[in-house]
């Protein structure tokens, strides 16, 4: 995996100084790297009968729903404010200054069905950990949370539920 890692480029003090941002896109527009990525991360859920891929808004969308058409699972959006049409619920959570919320659909998820969610990156777990209660307040089985890449030393996967968080590329 270093040579997939490799695709990924870092970009000082974006989005403000002193933060070197993982600039993922570059991984996506090489169709070898975005291929093996999705077909790495879809390997180790095909036969567990996923039934829904949950993506976040908006790069997690683009694994979510690779990851759902391998897996042959629904894919369900979780997104920022305002955005979504039906009757939502919402979740707020506090970031390092200041506070973030996001919303699903409440008919996206039944109780009892099997979900994947996925996300392009882990750094302190705030997003995946609401993400995670949303699931879980509609009583979606959670197999497992995956991401394509992790920032280590973050150790965002305390916030999340004991082994059932799986990286593809660890930084
Ligand atoms: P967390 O809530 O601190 O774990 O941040 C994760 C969320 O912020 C994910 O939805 C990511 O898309 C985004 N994010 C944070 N840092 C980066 C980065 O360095 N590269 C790409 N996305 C990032």
């Amino acid at each position: 995996m270093e040579d997939l890692k490799l695709t990924i480029r870092d970009i000082p003090d974006f989005p403000k100084k002193g933060i070197i941002f993982k600039d993922i896109t570059t991984l996506l527009q090489d169709a070898k790297s975005f291929a093996r990525m999705i077909d790495t991360i879809a390997n180790r859920y095909i036969g567990q009968r996923i039934e829904k891929v949950v993506g976040v808004e908006a790069r997690g969308f683009l694994i979510g729903a690779a990851l759902a058409y391998r897996l042959g699972a629904g894919v369900v959006l979780v997104r920022k404010p305002g955005k979504l049409p039906s009757e939502t619920f919402s979740k707020t959570y506090d970031l390092e200054y200041g506070t973030d919320t996001l919303e699903m659909h409440k008919d996206a998820i039944k109780p009892g069905e099997k979900i994947l969610i996925a996300d392009d990156l882990l750094a302190t777990g705030g997003t995946m950990a609401a993400v995670v209660d949303m699931v879980q307040q509609l009583g979606g089985d959670i197999a497992e949370c995956c991401f394509m890449a992790e920032l280590l030393f973050l150790d965002g996967r305390k916030k999340l539920p004991e082994g059932k968080v799986y990286s593809l590329l660890q930084f």
